[in-house]
């Protein structure tokens, strides 16, 4: 079985590094039945991660006017037009994302927005983040671990998104910087808890495997032990590579899909070919 399909593909519209044809066109090589865009949306603080000035009506009006041509073309894949959108997003950005746009990733990437003037983000620069650390909670990694998932999960339970991204983000610099055990009880029951509420937000829990095609993990997020516990509870998943490169556009879904059959999932969702957001994926 083949997912075929992808729902959080970056653009150079923010950070990504590939054309936008050039990226349908890896789709299409692929096979693809279906391809959802997920530029990182405005947040009103860090301008190196979002799309501001305009250009976040601009990627829009080029996908929807890619999405159209697409669906009048045959064998393309069925474009979405979604968003990353970050929990510590100012209002008026998140209602453009949830009114404006196909779908949501909802991700936490920063714990601060202004610290001395930066913002803090537990995927960004690791120096500042073990400053911050140090000055304001006590140089305590676990304090760190329930701050990002407070932030996380109160969002998702706030905003709702479609998809829930990289569950498990804060774990990034977790061995390099010394921060926590990811195998010790402690932060593992911190995780355990946040995604238990996290479940009442509804949304679809991304194995998000981007950080294997940057090399930062050998392991997708989030940790096998909360997908099976994610499975425990009922929750939908569906798989993604968090891509700004097309070269990896697919980058360990086959490895993603043994790792969901493992754990026992009889099935995945992916973006629909036709106007239903989600369609069913047998494994
Ligand atoms: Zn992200
Ligand atoms: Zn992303």
């Amino acid at each position: 079985m083949k997912f075929l399909s992808n729902a959080h593909t970056h653009t150079p519209w923010c950070d990504g590094r590939t054309p936008i044809l050039d990226m349908l066109q890896k789709a299409r090589d692929l096979g693809f039945v279906s391809l959802g865009f997920s530029g990182h949306a405005g947040q009103g603080f860090d301008p190196l991660y979002s799309m501001l000035d305009g250009r976040q009506e601009r990627y829009k009006a080029e996908l929807k006017a890619l999405q159209k041509q697409m669906a009048n073309t045959a064998g393309s894949p069925r474009i979405w037009i979604g968003l990353e959108l970050d929990s510590m997003a100012d209002e008026a950005w998140r209602r453009d994302a949830y009114e404006n746009f196909d779908y949501v990733i909802g991700s936490t990437h920063y714990l601060n927005r202004d610290y001395h003037g930066d913002c803090v983000s537990v995927d960004g620069d690791p120096i500042l983040l073990e400053q911050y650390i140090a000055d304001e909670l006590d140089g305590d990694g676990l304090m760190v671990v329930q701050q990002y998932y407070d932030i996380h999960v109160d969002a998702l339970l706030r905003d709702r998104p479609a998809i829930i991204g990289h569950f498990d983000l804060v774990r990034k610099y977790s061995d390099s910087l010394h921060l926590f055990d990811v195998n010790g009880m402690a932060y593992r029951k911190i995780a355990l808890d946040a995604l238990e509420r996290a479940y009442g937000c509804g949304g679809v829990l991304e194995i998000n495997t981007g950080c294997i095609a940057r090399k930062s993990s050998h392991r997708p997020y989030p940790s096998k032990e909360l997908l099976g516990a994610w499975y425990d509870m009922g929750g939908e998943i569906t798989i993604t590579s968090d891509c700004h490169d097309a070269a990896f556009l697919d980058c360990w879904f086959e490895e993603a899909v043994k790792l969901a059959r493992s754990i026992g999932f009889k099935h995945v969702l992916r973006l629909g070919t036709a106007d239903e957001l989600w369609e069913t994926v047998r494994l």
